[in-house]
């Protein structure tokens, strides 16, 4: 998601809807480490498993989200849960990369396990559906999230025909992914699933309207205005750093994790 058009956004991994058939060999991604930021998991359809190098597990079932603070460093491995897997059926998730400022780049590891019903809920007028505020504030709403930088981050639920919206700060950077459904944006663009729309920040009001029912996720935030240097799963300011995080994930100080 580039460097400054949408920091502290690194990087989102989204994969449209799609149907699994069942398997005995739950699919995901084996043991590997992060550190210097935070991964953000929201669970549209499916099941995931996850397990970590300190002993943390957990499922991230639909409508919930996990923020998980890689900080100073995990291994993780995160896997399709098993009774979803041998049912098999739609799967559809948000992982978001959200980057650390330099002073909480070694942060001990930590995990916000954030339920559907643990997020603070906006109803739109008119019957227009409701806002789930994961992050940050909307109309006095508080998300539920805590974060290192201010962001705010909604999930937003649309019904046919309702309106959402919003006012953000110009020199925050902000985009929407449409998940479901089709959406008309300011008033000019339509944007149907699966399509991301990049705001500039020359303006701070933004009008949603849906044209059919729709799955919104608004992210918004205020850019880290430091040197990035990345490397596979780090997430660092300088090329040293990303050295030392090789050597200290070589040396074990990531922990230990079976695959
Ligand atoms: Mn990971």
């Amino acid at each position: 998601m580039g460097n400054k058009r949408m920091s502290p956004f690194f990087l989102m991994d989204y994969g449209s809807k799609v149907e699994f058939p069942p398997t005995d060999t739950p699919r995901g991604v084996g043991v590997h480490p992060h550190r210097g930021f935070e991964t953000v998991t929201i669970a549209y359809h499916g099941r995931v498993a996850h397990h970590d190098s300190y002993g943390n597990s957990g499922i991230i079932g639909e409508g919930d989200v996990q923020w998980m603070t890689a900080g100073s460093g995990v291994l993780h491995k995160e896997y399709h849960e098993k009774e979803y897997a041998e049912k098999g059926g739609m799967f559809q998730m948000i992982q978001l990369w959200v980057n650390l400022p330099a002073k909480d780049k070694m942060t001990s590891p930590k995990y916000q396990a954030i339920t559907k019903d643990m997020m603070g809920k906006y109803q739109l007028p008119d019957n227009g559906g409701v806002v789930n505020v994961i992050a940050g504030e909307y109309k006095g709403v508080k998300g539920a999230a805590k974060t290192f930088t201010p962001i705010n981050m909604f999930d937003i639920r649309m019904n046919g025909h309702g309106i959402f919206e919003v006012s953000l700060p110009a020199n925050f950077n902000t985009g929407i992914l449409v998940v479901e459904g089709k959406v008309k944006v300011n008033d000019t663009t339509e944007a149907p699933s699966d399509n991301f729309v990049l705001f500039k920040n020359d303006g701070t009001d933004i009008k949603i309207e849906a044209m059919e029912n729709s799955i919104i996720m608004l992210l918004n935030g205020e850019t880290i205005n430091e040197p990035i240097s990345a490397y596979g799963p780090f997430l660092m300011n300088t090329p040293e750093e990303i050295h030392q995080a090789i050597v200290d994930v070589n040396s074990g100080k990531f922990g230990n994790l079976e695959d």
